[in-house]
């Protein structure tokens, strides 16, 4: 049996997506190439229902973060200021991008363990001081679905744009477009999309592509825009990644859409923190703080992480550890992926087998 990938991302893939990776070699300049990126911008709107008059979908080769940061760095005009709110390491790391491209930058940063204070966002933004606020949808560290909605709601009363990064909750969690101080979502084709590394992308209101800024040359969001608008791209890109996404989004429509998605990743969720409750395993946040597609859980005592992964290895499951100084406490589970409600059974009695090996040993 091969191992399951539930680390967020990237992750096991279906036999349909591994399939579509075998298919023929292309040039980025031919026709049968341009289909192929025409395809997967439209189906990217299509995930949302996003309207193509207003909304830009700008397909990239990178990982999740060089989306991010082709966001940022493109989307905060020179004279611009950005406050960045975090409560994680995606957080900080928006923090990291806007100091190397030496865009004006504060951040609102609390706990990792802690929500977005938005009372005291309501407040930084009264100001005025800022043209733009950024925020991770799903704060990956900890499993916190941050409240979005109210974010873009709090942002909108003082004309700030919203820039977000959904790397790791687009496709599988819902998000309000339709709030016109939502300015762009960063994705990625390897977390809820079901595809592999490589594409990444970003939803741009076409009106803030526009109006940004030029700091870097590979990360610039209007020249992709721009070429892909024309049937073009500014550079090589990983046609295999592409030829995955593609199969992705089309499985992912076949499979039902968003809705079906965030639906399948929640009764995964639930199925893996009830069983896990059940052998006295606690998680970090509350369900109603929590994504569906990653949570965070208390290592259960008297067992590493180190122990708790080659464990789970050794029965074909890969877990992720917490983050920096949360390995010492936490582990993580991811329920993205072509995985099934067998596998999360199979997985549960994985644990089982392990705590009644400590307490014999005990
Ligand atoms: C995974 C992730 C990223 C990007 O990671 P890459 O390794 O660059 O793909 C960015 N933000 C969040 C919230 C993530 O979960």
């Amino acid at each position: 049996m091969s191992t399951l990938l539930l680390n967020p991302g990237p992750v096991t893939l279906s036999e349909r997506v591994r399939r579509a990776l075998l298919q023929p070699d292309l040039c980025h300049r031919e026709s049968e190439y341009f289909d192929l990126q025409d395809e997967i911008r439209e189906r990217l709107l299509q995930v949302y229902g996003l309207d193509p008059q207003s909304w830009a979908s700008v397909l990239l080769t990178g990982s999740g973060t060089a989306a991010v940061e082709a966001m940022i760095s493109t989307l905060v005009p020179s004279d611009g200021r950005l406050l960045v709110l975090e409560n994680g390491v995606y957080g900080e790391r928006i923090s990291e991008m806007a100091r190397r491209h030496t865009i004006a930058a504060e951040a609102m940063r609390v706990s990792w363990e802690a929500p977005i204070d938005l009372e005291g966002l309501r407040q930084r933004l009264a100001t005025g001081a800022y043209s733009h606020v950024a925020v991770v949808h799903h704060e990956t560290t900890t499993g916190r679905l941050n409240p979005l909605a109210r974010v873009v709601e709090i942002a909108a009363t003082t004309g700030t744009q919203v820039l977000v990064d959904g790397v790791s909750s687009f496709g599988g969690e819902a998000f309000d477009f339709s709030n016109p101080a939502l300015a762009a979502v960063a994705g990625t084709g390897n977390k809820c999309l079901h595809g592999i590394p490589g594409a990444a992308f970003v939803m741009a209101r076409r009106a803030a592509l526009g109006a940004g800024a030029q700091r870097s040359l590979y990360l610039d969001l209007a020249d992709w825009c721009r070429a892909q608008d024309q049937r073009g791209t500014p550079f090589t890109p990983s046609i295999p990644a592409y030829y995955a996404l593609r199969e992705a989004l089309r499985e992912f429509a076949d499979e039902g859409g968003l809705s079906a998605r965030h639906a399948r990743f929640a009764a995964l969720a639930e199925q893996v923190e009830q069983g896990l409750a059940q052998r006295g395993i606690r998680p970090l946040l509350p369900v109603c703080d929590s994504s569906v597609v990653l949570r965070a859980y208390y290592l259960p005592k008297g067992v590493s992480y180190a122990r708790l992964h080659d464990h789970l290895k050794a029965q074909g499951f890969v877990i992720y550890a917490g983050q920096a100084r949360l390995a010492q406490t936490l582990f993580r589970i991811s329920t993205m992926g072509a995985l099934s409600a067998a596998d999360m059974q199979r997985l549960l009695d994985a644990f089982s087998q392990l705590l009644q090996a400590r307490s014999t040993a005990a």
